[in-house]
């Protein structure tokens, strides 16, 4: 699960020069997070009509990541080659793969932000914040990368109140550590120092 929020209004009326917009929702993880299924795409079409843009169409991909043909995009949405450009409601990973089929100009109305999972239908948010080099088990599967407000490989900074993050509204990810750590016998993990990441393993490679 990509876990993607909403860009503010006003942003995405900045970014959207053109006038003639097509909107394209995806049916996976941005409708999950109710960011960009079908009842947010709609709304965002109201909005931008109101703000004086010609919503030529929307649709809602099953996936915008994964698309099969563009052709069969093309010719369930006459619309879009009519539209100046396309506003996405998907990750980064939608809107970039969209954005090398269409040939014009291609918007995201979302930022993409970690990733995240679904336990009993629930959307949980920040598990993984996609560092290239995993030690996540040195945490007893809580990543303080990305659930840490300071991404503390060793901690925790000694901030927390009552369990609270010093930074945020957030619970301290160091607390929930320690505790999982506990739960499984696995306390000496907090004895060791743990070395910065290998980010050589975050330089992006031609595939
Ligand atoms: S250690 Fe890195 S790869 Fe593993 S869960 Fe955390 S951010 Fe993701
Ligand atoms: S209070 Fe806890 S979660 Fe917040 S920055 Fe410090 S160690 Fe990290």
């Amino acid at each position: 699960m990509i876990i993607s929020r909403q860009k503010e209004f006003n942003d995405i009326l900045q970014m959207l020069a053109e006038k003639n917009v097509f909107i394209i929702g995806c049916g996976k993880c941005a409708k999950k997070q109710r960011v960009g299924g079908e009842p947010e795409v709609k709304d965002m079409k109201n909005r931008l009509e109101a703000a004086g843009k010609n919503i030529t169409g929307w649709t809602v991909l099953s996936s915008a990541c994964s698309i099969r043909s563009w052709e069969e995009v093309l010719s369930v949405n006459l619309e879009i080659e009519k539209s100046d450009a396309l506003l996405v409601m998907s990750c980064g990973g939608g809107v970039s793969v969209i954005s090398g089929f269409a040939g014009k100009e291609v918007y995201p109305a979302l930022d993409t932000v970690s990733l995240g999972g679904v336990v009993c239908n629930e959307v949980v948010t920040e598990q993984c914040g996609m560092c290239g080099d995993c030690t996540i088990w040195l945490y007893g599967g809580i990543c303080p990368v990305i659930q840490c407000a300071k991404g503390l490989l060793n901690g925790p900074c000694g901030g927390a109140v009552e369990g609270k993050c010093e930074i945020d509204e957030r619970l301290c990810a160091w607390d929930k550590i320690f505790e999982r750590l506990k739960e499984h016998k696995k306390l000496q993990n907090l004895e060791k120092i743990n070395e910065p990441k290998n980010y050589m393993k975050k330089v992006r490679v031609k595939p």
